[in-house]
This record gives C-alpha cells, sequence and structure tokens, in this order.
C-alpha cells in the first residue's frame, strides 16, 4: 500500500459545506444512544455547514447559510464547497482497529479456505502468533509508513478518528516500537488516533503454558512504560478461551487503573465469559460479544459501557453466527461498529462495508448501524464530547458521500462512495473528491 506523506495543511480556514442534500446531524441527548434513540439520524435537508478552526460554528438550512451576512462578507476567507445535493455524516469513528502489522496472513486464509478453523490455526502457529515474528523484525520507520499509508485509506472510505492497538510485537522493546509507530503515523494524518496497548493480545511463544508469568510482564514491566511514555490513552486485553481468562482480564485492568489507562476488551468472540464482573473498572467498550449471557444485557445496559461489535471479524472468518444485535439494543445496551481492522480475521478498513455487513447479517437498520459507527463509536472511544455528531463546537469531522440517500451507503457494498473527508476542518488531500 502506498501513499504520498505528507504534514497536514491547518485547520485555521474557514470551510463551507453547501447544497447537502440530506445531512446527518447525530445530534440528540447526551449519553450513548440507546434503544429507539440509536434509529434516529437527526437528518436536516438542503442543509449547510460552516466550520472555522478546525471546529463547527454553525449547522442549518442551505438557504440561511446563502443569505448570512458574515458568510457574504467573508467570501474570500473561506473554502466553499458545494456538495451537489449529495449526503453528508459525521466521519465514521473506528473505535476498534489492529494497524500495526507487517504483513497479510495469507496462509492462514488459504488453511481457513480448506476447513481449518481459527484455534486449529493458532495451534498449527499461524494465527496472532505468525505477525508477531514481522513486527519484531520490522523497523519503526516501516511500521510508521505503513500505519500512515492506512490512516490515508481509512479517510478515503470516511473515517476520521481511529483507535489503534499495539499487540503484535508481545515483548517490552516491540510493542513500545509499535505504539511509537501509532503516534508517529497520527502526526502525518490529519484525523485523529487513539491509541491502547494490547499487550495481552496473545501468549507469545516464549511464554507458551505460562500465561501468568506473562500477565505478570504485561502488568508490572510493560504496562508502567507505556504509561510514562504516555504512548496509550487504553489498555485491551484478549478475554477468550486459548489467550487470557476472565481473572486475567481482572489483572491487566487493574495494573491499567493503577497506570492511569482507561480499559477496553476483547470478550465473547468465540465463547462466553461472564462480563459483569469487569465492569467494575469501567470499561469504555466491550468489543465482538457474539456470546453474552442474558443476566449479562441488563449490567451493561446500566452501565456506561458500549458493545462493539465487529461483522467484518465474522464474515472474513466465515462464520454464520454473527452478533444478537437486536438482543443487545433491544435490552438497552448502547452498541457500536467498528471495522476490527487487523491481517487474520477482518482485513477491510471500510466502515461503509462494516456497516452493510451489520445491516444484512445483524439486522440492524441502515439508521441504526450510522449512529453506531458514528456518536456510539465516539462513546467507546470517550471523545463524544467533541466526535460522532454534526453539532456547533464539535470537531469537524465530516464524510461526503455521493450518494442522494444515506441508506445507499450500507447498500451499495464492497464500493466506495465517499468521495470527501473533512478532519479537523482539513478537507483530505485532494486524491479524490
Ligand atoms: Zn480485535
Amino acid at each position: 500500500m502506498k501513499a504520498t506523506l505528507r504534514t497536514p495543511p491547518s485547520p485555521k480556514s474557514a470551510l463551507l459545506l453547501f447544497n447537502i442534500g440530506q445531512l446527518l446531524t447525530l445530534r440528540g441527548p447526551s449519553g450513548p444512544r440507546r434503544g429507539r434513540a440509536l434509529a434516529d439520524p437527526g437528518i436536516v435537508e438542503d442543509a449547510a455547514v460552516l466550520c472555522v478552526g478546525g471546529k463547527i460554528v454553525s449547522v442549518g438550512k442551505n438557504k440561511d447559510a446563502l443569505r448570512d451576512a458574515w458568510l457574504r462578507r467573508s467570501h474570500k476567507r473561506v473554502m466553499e464547497i458545494d456538495c451537489g445535493g449529495r449526503v453528508v455524516l459525521p466521519g465514521f469513528v473506528d473505535s476498534h482497529t489492529h494497524p500495526v502489522f507487517a504483513k497479510p496472513r495469507l496462509v492462514d486464509f488459504e488453511k481457513r479456505i480448506a476447513g481449518a478453523s481459527y484455534e486449529e490455526i493458532a495451534e498449527s502457529g499461524g494465527g496472532i502468533r505468525s505477525s508477531i515474528e514481522g513486527v519484531r523484525q520490522a523497523s519503526k520507520a516501516a511500521l510508521t509508513a505503513q500505519f500512515a499509508a492506512t490512516l490515508y485509506a481509512m479517510g478515503r472510505n470516511g473515517t476520521t478518528t481511529v483507535e489503534a492497538k499495539s499487540g503484535y510485537g508481545l515483548d517490552l522493546d516491540s510493542e513500545l516500537k509499535s505504539l511509537e509507530a501509532i503516534r508517529g503515523g497520527a502526526r502525518q494524518w490529519a484525523g485523529t488516533v487513539l491509541s491502547t496497548f494490547l499487550g495481552a493480545h496473545t501468549v507469545p511463544p516464549e511464554y507458551r503454558g505460562r500465561s501468568q508469568a506473562y500477565v505478570e510482564i504485561v502488568c508490572t514491566t510493560m504496562m508502567p512504560a507505556v504509561a510514562k511514555r504516555k504512548l496509550a490513552q487504553f489498555a485491551d486485553v484478549f478475554c477468550e478461551r486459548g489467550a487470557f481468562s476472565a481473572e486475567e482480564a481482572e489483572q491487566v485492568f487493574a495494573a491499567a487503573e493503577r497506570n492511569g489507562l482507561a480499559v477496553r476488551a476483547h470478550m465473547g468472540q468465540l465463547s462466553e465469559t461472564r462480563v459483569e464482573p469487569l465492569l467494575r473498572f469501567r470499561p469504555a467498550s466491550l468489543d465482538h460479544m457474539d456470546y453474552v449471557n442474558d443476566a449479562d444485557l441488563a449490567a451493561l445496559a446500566a452501565s456506561e459501557t458500549v458493545a462493539t461489535f465487529v461483522p467484518g471479524a465474522n464474515y472474513f472468518l466465515g462464520v454464520t453466527r454473527y452478533p444478537n444485535a437486536r438482543k443487545f439494543i433491544g435490552a438497552g445496551v448502547a452498541v457500536a461498529l467498528a471495522t476490527d481492522y487487523n491481517p487474520g480475521s477482518s482485513p477491510t478498513l471500510s466502515m461503509p462495508m462494516a456497516i452493510s455487513l451489520a445491516c444484512t447479517h445483524m439486522k440492524m437498520s441502515p439508521a441504526e448501524t450510522v449512529a453506531a459507527a458514528t456518536i456510539n463509536g465516539a462513546w467507546a472511544l470517550r471523545v463524544a464530547a467533541r466526535k460522532g455528531s454534526v453539532e456547533t463546537g464539535k470537531d469537524a469531522d465530516l464524510a461526503v458521500f455521493d450518494v442522494e440517500d444515506y441508506r445507499e451507503i450500507p447498500y451499495w457494498f464492497g464500493g466506495n462512495r465517499c468521495v470527501l473527508t473533512i478532519m479537523n476542518g482539513v478537507p483530505n488531500d485532494g486524491e479524490i473528491g
């Protein structure tokens, strides 16, 4: 993957998007969207949005914007973008990705097609472990360049905020290198990146059969080093049979708490783990959730924790079972959607693809998927005060899609209808648009 890397231009200038056919504002009550509120995208037709200094300063009707005295006076200082009746929505918030890896996992891909399961592939040395070698050998510069290229591609698909995890290094130096690559790549992109330390992704080969010893290293050596260098906002753990137990997840969460990192976890991808004991750590998000105990749904609904679905992984692993989104939404759990971009189980960086899968396989309505991929993703990253909706005072993160109706975004699956992305007030670099 190649991209032209450059310093993003300054977001100081003013930007007017006008002639918007459908503007999905996602404005609404405070707190993550739950139940019926998930289905209201807050549409304004024939709309305009004014952004100044990287912030949204006005959202309204097109005719009012065109009559606005300040805008008329400031004509020369405002970059005007005629949206031509297209759809504009808040930039997608991709709240779950694993973008720091060296190579695709093509052998695993073929093995799975031939019938091997996720766990059989892991047992034979494939899976996450096969990415470890590549990251340990890669230079920081190479990982940084690859991540920056990934961010550019995400931006072209309408994503403006990305959560990026480490987790393919799994020793101190390689985890720090991965997080530094995230920081370096983020500096080359106009969008926003939140980083997550995922030292507890799997037990590395040198600790095989000694997971507790590895958890100790994660908690007492790696976590403090990450926190000291301010390399991550979150700590994550893969809580699953074959990875880490619920008790080990609690140890990781407790260490994160001691080191000032917020927590999130991979839960219930292949088997059920009780969630309630982990809620006392106030996780920002629990992700996958293909398997969940009914008794945990009420506890989740009563919490601020978001359940993040990643249907790209179900699709790519070829499993027929998807998370039961209707049950979560019916119970009042706040749900988000993300790509889970990673080389093993979900090599897609397309949020439009993720929402399309959620429509067709999880029976979420197009409106629900958009809310889950924007405002609720922002809640899952604790950045909802500035991201995820088109409201005055929020960051100017917008995506323009070449469609007349937002429902076409999940409908035209497998292609990319995003023609322009605005990130913190900066239009993307002209490769498209
Ligand atoms: Zn993941």
